[in-house]
């Protein structure tokens, strides 16, 4: 059994393809921007079995292109591990392409349970060097759950949220392309701009958001296409550099 804040038939946007989304209920690492605070209470949502939520994406398989594609969010799908190791089983057996959407923030273990189970990890970084300043978790274990992926197969993409005066200095978005440059299974890197749509769910809760009207950083095209620039550029030094070291060592 396991906790679930909802289930999203078809979204374009969370992996590969058109995909079916499953929002696991609760989230220990409290980012300031989340789109999805009502994820966060561990006690909130639905309960439900992993035979009756894999009945209940069944339904929309006929509408996803083949191989059908399943991504475990949140919430935190680390923060209930068995439940996540036992879909992505029953998934994969079933033929669902299997993608997990992760903070990376849990145990060496755990991480490595659920990851051996899916068919793409999307990790996002929230912020490379001072994660402390936009969450309520340490930097440390995310980037040895990071540091661990590099050791294996499975395709990762790295995400990262953009937001003005926040994640988009120069130091932090250079140190996320060190990260990305240490990953030979890295496939895709994606930026995202920060959007201040949350703002209603949290108002609802009755918790303060950060970013009112008056304060919402606006990032542009512009800005995404620069934080690429410098990412990249960081990425291929960062290559470069570590190939004349293994050529003179
Ligand atoms: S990890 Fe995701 S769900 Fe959790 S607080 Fe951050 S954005 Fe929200």
């Amino acid at each position: 059994m396991g906790r679930i804040q909802s289930i999203y038939s078809f979204s374009t946007v969370d992996g590969p393809g058109a995909r079916t989304v499953v929002f696991f209920q609760g989230c220990p690492v409290g980012c300031i921007f989340c789109h999805n605070p009502d994820s966060w209470n561990f006690f909130g949502g639905e309960e439900i079995s992993v035979t009756d939520l894999m009945r209940r994406v069944d339904r929309f398989r006929p509408f996803l292109p083949s191989p059908p594609g399943l991504t475990l969010s949140g919430g935190e799908p680390l923060a209930q591990v068995e439940f996540a190791v036992e879909i992505g089983k029953k998934a994969r057996a079933e033929g669902w392409h299997v993608a997990l959407d992760t903070s990376g923030y849990g145990s060496r273990m755990d991480f490595a349970r659920v990851v051996k189970e899916v068919d793409l990890v999307m990790f996002s970084i929230k912020h490379p060097l001072h994660q402390e300043r936009i969450t309520g978790i340490k930097l440390e274990p995310v980037l040895e759950n990071l540091r661990f992926l590099a050791g294996l197969t499975v395709p990762v993409w790295l995400r990262y949220v953009l937001i003005n005066g926040w994640t988009d200095q120069p130091e932090a978005l250079k140190a996320l392309g060190n990260l990305a440059a240490e990953l030979p299974n890295l496939q895709k890197i994606e930026i995202l701009p920060f959007n201040g749509l949350a703002e209603n769910k949290w108002a609802d809760l009755g918790w303060e958001f950060r970013f009112t009207q008056d304060q919402k950083p606006v990032v542009t095209e512009e800005d995404i296409k620069e934080a690429e620039r410098i990412v990249y550029a960081q990425m291929k030094a960062y290559r470069a550099s570590a190939a004349c070291m293994a050529i003179r060592s």
